[in-house]
């Protein structure tokens, strides 16, 4: 909501009093008009030591010379929303919510949760928002339990990548050698789940197929090396492929690991030298 007005100029300088005087003074209706009545409602708020146009780092003082309200910031970039300044004042009569334009110029949000689903399409339900990372729940409770540990963080601005931009990883020699390998793969076949039709007018998953293994095979690499190959198909309908396929995976790797492990040679010497050793 912007206000409207011919003193542009002044309007710049006095959006934030403006905002603030607005929140703490509802209207039902025409918000954005600056009236005689809002601006001596504005003049009540204490300013001291502030200068206009107002800075977010000036908020915390303008917070702690007004006890009353406290004052979330949220910016706009690329069409999106993110937090700019997140109030640490929480347990105050009123909260503002405003939206910080060019940088200069504050906008009264006045209403949130419709400003910000706005920003997610398939979302038509209400949801509660988290100001710290703008991530969204259906429940309230949920958000309760989220801000439990988002609270301990800084807020945060959400930078997706570059559209077709690849992440590659590279430093192979920071990787961790395996000994042991396992491919395995399961064969399935897929039957149909009976079950009630879901309301379209939320959103829903629909389970409609159930995967009932029917085989598997498995490879055991062990230093690069195949050392076994089992292959498995389903004898008849009551047998449980997952038992199956657990007890010669493990008798396999048992066998590998006894014919193929080598111990390491640890002598007296070598014991001194670790247990006196302060790299590692
Ligand atoms: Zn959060």
């Amino acid at each position: 909501m912007k206000f409207k007005s011919e003193k542009r100029r002044n309007e710049d300088v006095q959006c934030f009093k403006l905002c603030i005087a607005r929140t703490l003074n509802p209207v039902k209706d025409h918000l954005e008009r600056i009236t005689r009545q809002l601006e001596k409602q504005a003049e009540t708020l204490n300013f001291e030591g502030i200068s206009f146009p107002m800075k977010l780092k000036d908020i915390k003082k303008f917070e702690q010379q007004n006890p009353q309200v406290s004052v979330n910031v949220l910016g706009y970039e690329a069409k999106k929303i993110f937090p700019l300044r997140i109030s640490e004042m929480v347990e105050r009569e009123h909260y503002v919510y405003l939206l910080l334009l060019e940088d200069k110029h504050f906008v009264l949000i006045s209403d949130l949760s419709r400003l910000l689903s706005h920003q997610m399409s398939n979302h038509k339900e209400k949801r509660f928002f988290c100001l710290r990372c703008l991530t969204s729940f259906t429940k309230k409770e949920d958000l309760d339990k989220h801000k439990e540990s988002c609270e301990k963080h800084d807020c945060v601005k959400l930078r997706m990548p570059e559209k077709c931009s690849i992440l590659e990883f590279k430093n192979f020699k920071h990787s961790m050698h395996a000994p042991i390998v396992v491919y395995a793969d399961f064969e399935c076949l897929t039957k149909p789940i009976e079950s009630c039709k879901p309301n379209s007018e939320h959103s829903y998953t629909e389970q409609y197929q159930k995967h009932e293994p029917s085989g598997f095979c498995f490879n055991i690499v062990c230093d690069g090396k195949k050392i076994k190959s089992v292959l498995y198909t389903k004898k008849s309908v009551d047998e449980n492929i997952g038992e199956i396929f657990c007890k010669p995976l493990k008798n396999e790797i048992d066998k590998v690991w006894t014919s193929e492990a080598k111990y390491m040679i640890f002598k007296e010497e070598d014991k001194a030298n670790f247990e006196t050793s302060t790299n590692c």
